[in-house]
């Protein structure tokens, strides 16, 4: 019998939480969960999965003017908001019951509330007290809206999903991950789009060329695409919202949502009574077995900081579970992970970008595509397919591939495991093509564009 009443507390039921649960219990452990919001955390029910039904819903739109040339009669169909906001919370719904029975499956307590840690072995939820041998942080992140005059008349990524009222003109700020594919998903769905960003060119930290490409390829769209700008303030003009921006301007929109990036989920979670330490960028300091500074005390996920992606929080919650329960020595091999953004056309990008690369091996080779994809020679749309490779001149691997393009996401994920696996340019160029397709590229680009 153990002296606590949980071998295993996990705080926050999102993609990390609950697979560490999960596994944690399929492993032996006797396991609790507390959710104070939404089973299965941002991604079901404020990111990845409404965001790609979203996505698909913007699409059509350019899909049924592509069709004329295709023969199909012209007459657009209307857009009805509500339908899909609708639609989208009894998909998330389903899924919720979902994630509830997986873990009422393995017999996990699931418990709705708020988790706070008391002390290195207890954690409260309302007013009850558990003890447990370890104590699991999986608690996220939360948008992060900066300070400014009017900040509270702004929206974020939480609310966006489930607006009353269709935005016929929306302002969205930052230029990221989330600003750039809710610029395409609204942008599709009929709304007037403006996107600011204070930097020169948006997207930092992917390749170069693919920021290059991106930035002509959604102004393309129809996206007013400015940078070099930022909000000064934002009052109330009637119905509207009316900004002051830093480059003397002022624009009206009905909705303003800002995409400024995410902070670490720790607020009135008791982290004072613990030896659990947050560092300078507010996210908890984990060890390569995520354990904090409380030797009983973990946390794994985007409270973490790192990569924040869901398939990230998935291998670290297994990672852990091995461990800890299952005896086993496991961990995450951060080499290499693709991601994609589901602008329009999407961005799939895996390994090092040009810059890095140069940095890191010195010499490469570089092999550059740009073409009109074969869908759109009928259709007519003005649209450019870009693809890179970039290769170690000394080993002739590949070592970073980007790609802004139709399905470039699911592209990608093949290529990623090419790329873990040290596949040289020499044996992309032996890898027969699949034709017609976009991906065969990929294997057929021989001139390089620049080596050095
Ligand atoms: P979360 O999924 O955020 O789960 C944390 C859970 O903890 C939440 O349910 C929260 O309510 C709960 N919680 C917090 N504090 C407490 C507490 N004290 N007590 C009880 N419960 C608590 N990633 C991708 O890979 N692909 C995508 O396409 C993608 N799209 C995204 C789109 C948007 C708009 C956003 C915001 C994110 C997107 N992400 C995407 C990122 C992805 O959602 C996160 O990386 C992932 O959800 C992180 O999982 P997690 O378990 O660390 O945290
Ligand atoms: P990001 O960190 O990706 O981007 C934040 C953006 O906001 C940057 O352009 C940043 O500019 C800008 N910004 C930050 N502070 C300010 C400010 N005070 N004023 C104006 N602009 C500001 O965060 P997101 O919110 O877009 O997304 C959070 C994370 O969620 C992503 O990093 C990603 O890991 C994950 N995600 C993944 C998705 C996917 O896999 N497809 C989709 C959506 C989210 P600067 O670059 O100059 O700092």
């Amino acid at each position: 019998m153990s002296e606590f009443d949980y071998d295993l507390f996990v705080i926050g039921a999102g993609s990390g939480g609950v697979r560490a649960a999960r596994m944690a219990a399929g492993f032996g452990a006797k396991v609790a969960i507390a959710e104070d919001r939404y089973m299965g955390g941002t991604c079901v029910n404020v990111g990845c999965v409404p965001k790609k039904l979203y996505v698909y819903a913007s699409e059509f739109s350019k899909a049924f003017s592509d069709a004329r040339n295709y023969g199909w009669d012209s007459n657009k169909p209307g857009f009805d908001w509500a339908t899909l906001r609708d639609n989208k919370k009894t998909e998330i719904s389903r899924l919720n019951a979902i994630y509830e029975r997986l873990l009422e499956g393995v017999n996990a307590d699931v418990m709705d509330g708020r988790g706070r840690i008391v002390d290195a072995h207890t954690v409260a939820v309302g007013e009850r007290r558990f003890s447990a041998g370890k104590i699991l942080i999986a608690t996220g992140g939360w948008p992060h809206i900066p300070p400014f005059p009017g900040s509270d008349l702004v929206i974020s990524s939480n609310e966006i999903f489930d607006l009353e009222q269709f935005p016929q003109r929306l302002v969205i700020v930052g230029g990221g991950y989330i600003a750039v594919e809710f610029a395409g998903i609204f942008n599709g769905l009929g709304s007037r789009v403006t996107q600011l960003y204070r930097g020169p060119l948006f997207l930092r930290g992917f390749d170069a060329d693919i920021r290059a490409h991106a930035a002509r390829e959604i102004a393309k769209t129809g996206v007013d695409l400015r940078f070099e700008v930022n909000v000064e303030s934002v009052t109330r003009a009637g119905d509207a919202l009316e900004l002051r921006l830093t480059d003397g301007t002022t624009l009206e929109a009905d909705t303003v949502l800002y995409a400024t990036g995410r902070k670490a989920n720790l607020e009135g979670l008791g982290l004072e009574n613990v030896q659990v330490e947050v560092n300078e960028f507010g996210t908890v300091v984990v060890d390569g077995e995520f354990r904090t500074a409380e030797p009983s005390i973990f946390a794994l996920g985007d409270v973490t900081g790192g990569m924040e992606l869901t398939p990230v929080a998935l291998a670290e919650g297994m990672a852990f579970a091995r461990r800890q329960f299952g005896g086993l020595e496991y961990a995450v091999d951060y080499d290499f992970i693709p991601t994609a953004v589901f602008c329009q056309p999407n961005i799939g990008t895996v390994g090092f970008t040009e810059e890095q690369a140069r940095a890191r091996f010195g010499h490469i080779r570089l092999f550059k595509s740009t073409f009109k994809p074969m869908k759109h020679t009928i259709s007519g749309r003005d649209e450019q397919t870009f693809m890179k490779l970039i290769v170690d001149k000394a080993s002739d691997r590949v070592v970073g591939v980007h790609m802004m393009g139709p399905d470039a996401g699911e592209i990608m994920q093949g290529i990623a495991i090419a790329l873990r696996a040290g596949a040289t340019k020499a044996l992309f160029d032996t890898t027969i093509g699949i034709h017609p397709t976009a991906a065969e590229e990929f294997v057929t680009m021989r001139e390089a564009w620049t080596e050095d």
